[in-house]
């Protein structure tokens, strides 16, 4: 646990979420400012700032959090229609919480990836 890293607290149930699913990996617990009907964050529970600090050495909770996505991608109902998995990482991604983390987006047309 990092301190005063929002994200770890969640983890640890410190700051309040809606937390959809645990285990000893990954948690995954809806965004505070949603986007989108579904927009839940998927993130490993062992603290790295950003998904630069990941790699080989985590494939097994990367391999989770893919998972645990598509479980809850199917349980909003968005697998189908469909939906994003996307990392801000830096600056120019717009990256605010510096505990990685996917977002799960979906439930409407979500429009083009990239603003040109
Ligand atoms: P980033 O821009 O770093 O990729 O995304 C950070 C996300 O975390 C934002 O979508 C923001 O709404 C969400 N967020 C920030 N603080 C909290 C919080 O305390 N609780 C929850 N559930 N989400 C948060
Ligand atoms: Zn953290």
């Amino acid at each position: 646990m990092a301190n005063d890293c929002i994200f770890c607290k969640i983890i640890d149930g410190e700051i309040p979420s809606e937390t959809l699913y645990q285990d000893e990996l990954v948690t995954a617990f809806r965004d505070i400012r949603p986007v989108a009907s579904t927009h839940i964050l998927v993130i490993p529970n062992a603290h790295s700032s950003s998904v630069t600090e990941m790699g080989d050495g985590d494939a097994e909770t990367l391999g989770r959090i893919v998972t645990v996505a598509n479980q809850l991608a199917k349980q909003e109902g968005v697998s189908k229609s469909g939906f994003r998995l996307i990392v801000n990482a830096g600056p120019d991604a717009g990256q605010v919480v510096f505990h990685t983390h996917f977002h799960l987006i979906g439930g409407r047309e979500l429009g083009p990836m990239v603003a040109r």
